[in-house]
């Protein structure tokens, strides 16, 4: 796909990890907590974790990291499953953090015995006040130092139900000063009585990110655990749970998250737009989920594709969605089957035009020598668009005007010779006449013209409802504008073309087929179709500003 590239940064460490013979093969995991879709962030994570894997000969495990009783769902494990197949990778083994529970409550138990852990009744405000802050140390709990035996009594306790919500937590044992504020005595389990997903009603209390993640890790014999920049300071820790409970010493990597304008990225801002109803659901073709980019007609490929030009990063930074547009836009080209489809009819007769109609050939993708070519029916009567005629047109207009000619693509050239009105000055119809001797392939009229137009055959289109979208938000940096991110919805990201005139190939096609709609963008078949009427999403407009835009730069 591309060419030879230097190493990014985690390249570099697995590489030497490998060479050092520090170990024989690599693991990674993709690690999503199942409370929401993936969007095109977790791409990239995706396509982080597998593709190491997949370069080095290691194993990549999908691992739900389902510790949060209270967001989490099945209907969104399966829909991260659907959604990594998709994207074109096959997991070593499924996982789910909550398989682990008994193990992480052994560890919690094992720090306990070690004089590293305690129960505190302190309210959660008095935690935090204990916490002090960045520039000022911390103090201690009055029940820092219960002896280990009561620690493991109600520990225990905890566990049995014995204690309601937020009556108790268990705490690490670390340092009160220490510089990281996540080493100041974190939360470790908390009360939550709560139906999982998964584990029903057997747990009320569930352990924390910080000690289900690294441990996680640890139990998979992860050996390069990547996540994004924000857990920095989470690492200490990290190290510190896996050095003390001397489990299998997984190293956790941080790189940039990716950040895209005109875009929000987080499950919880999807999960408002889908509640609050701003879209249809999270697969939106509007939405940044990978179920909407695939519904909108976005390929795989072209994401992977995206994932490796941006790189891995290790500052922050804001990718132009035009980035994302002009990959798919690439992959489409070599790929889409060319339609004609036209969205606003108007109807063109020709006078001169004698019998029932032929049948004309055109290609399916000039860029595709195996794609073939497809039969487009022609009869007299013909629709075109409307706005490529003008009754009055300016000097270098190319498409339709009384006494102007113009090819049909793939057809003939055709002259206007007169409009017809109704009572109110509205056109609704052209009189043409078509030039025989003109027949794409075959002209032999020795008449050159300058526009070239896409139409159908009135009597043999099918009908279609065509799907235009626009950015779902007015500003480039959603996640930094002023204000709720909701103020910036652009409400004018949906038209819907309800009457377009589609040629009759289209019925005939199956759903996973790509189209360029000559003149009018990329499409795909939506899933809203029925035999009825067809429904078209468009996926991308042809027009190339984002490369324009870096030749000039
Ligand atoms: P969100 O805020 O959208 O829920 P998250 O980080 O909480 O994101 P997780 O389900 O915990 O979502 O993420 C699974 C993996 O995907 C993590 O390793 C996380 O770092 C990574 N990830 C999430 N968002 C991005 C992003 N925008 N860019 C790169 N990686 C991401
Ligand atoms: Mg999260």
């Amino acid at each position: 796909m591309s060419e030879e590239k230097s190493l990014n940064f985690i390249e570099e460490i697995v590489e030497a990890d490998l060479s050092s013979g520090k170990y024989q093969s690599i693991v990674t995991r993709f690690p999503p907590e199942p409370n929401g879709y993936l969007h095109i962030g977790h791409a990239k994570s995706i396509c982080l974790n597998f593709g190491l894997a997949n370069k080095y000969g290691g194993k990549t495990n999908l691992r739900f990291d389902d510790t949060n009783p209270v967001t989490e769902d099945t209907e969104y494990v399966e829909s991260i499953k659907d959604d990594v197949r998709w994207l074109g990778f096959n997991w070593a083994e499924e996982r789910y953090a909550s398989d682990y529970f008994e193990q992480l409550y052994g560890f919690a138990i094992k720090l306990i015995e070690k004089g590293l852990a305690y129960v505190d009744d302190s309210t959660s405000e008095a935690i935090a006040q204990q916490k002090g802050t960045p520039t000022q140390a911390g103090t201690n709990s009055p029940f820092r130092d219960r002896s280990i035996a009561e620690n493991l009594e109600l520990f225990k306790a905890m566990r049995a139900g014995q204690f309601k919500d937020g009556e108790k937590v268990l705490r690490a044992k670390i340092d009160m000063a220490h510089p990281n504020m996540h080493m100041r005595d974190p939360i470790i389990y908390r009360i939550k009585h709560a139906h999982h997903h998964r584990t029903g009603d057997q747990w009320c209390i569930y352990p924390m990110y910080d000690f289900a993640h690294g441990q996680s890790d640890a139990i998979e014999n992860i050996t390069h655990s990547v996540c994004t920049l924000e857990f920095i300071p989470h690492r200490a820790l990290y190290d510190w749970f896996i050095e003390q409970l001397e489990i299998f010493p997984s190293k956790q990597y941080e790189f940039a998250r990716l950040n895209m304008t005109y875009t929000v990225m987080s499950k919880r801002k999807l999960l408002q737009l889908v509640n609050e109803k701003y879209v249809n659901g999270w697969d939106d073709p509007r939405m940044s989920t990978i179920s909407g980019m695939r519904r909108r007609g976005y390929t795989a490929e072209a994401i992977r594709e995206f994932c490796d030009r941006i790189g891995i990063a290790k500052r922050d930074n804001l990718i132009d969605v035009g980035l994302l547009e002009f990959c798919v836009r690439e992959h489409l080209n070599k790929i889409a089957v060319r339609r004609m489809v036209v969205f606003d009819p108007l109807k063109v007769v020709l006078t001169n035009y004698e019998g029932e109609g032929e049948v004309l050939w055109s290609e399916n993708n000039p860029e595709d020598a195996n794609a073939g070519n497809r039969e487009i029916p022609f009869s007299k009567e013909l629709y075109i668009e409307r706005d490529d005629f003008m009754e009055v047109a300016p000097k270098k207009y190319f498409r339709l005007a009384p006494g102007q000619m113009v090819r049909l693509k793939s057809a003939f050239i055709i002259r206007c010779d007169e409009v017809v009105k109704d009572a109110n000055g509205i056109i609704t119809e052209l009189h043409c006449t078509y030039i025989p001797e003109s027949k794409s392939g075959s002209d032999t009229s020795g008449i050159n013209v300058k526009g070239t137009l896409h139409w159908v055959s009135a009597r043999h289109a099918v009908k279609a409802e065509v799907r235009l979208y626009d950015r779902l938000f007015k500003v480039e940096d959603v996640g930094n504008a002023e204000g709720d991110f909701k103020d910036h919805i652009n409400t004018d990201s949906l038209e819907v073309i309800s009457n377009a005139y589609a040629e009759p190939a289209l019925a005939a096609d199956s759903s996973d087929h790509r189209y360029q709609f000559l003149r009018k963008g990329y499409f795909c078949l939506d899933k809203d179709s029925t035999t009825e009427k067809l429904v078209f999403n468009r996926t991308v407009t042809l027009k190339d500003t984002w490369a324009k835009e870096v030749k000039k730069g």
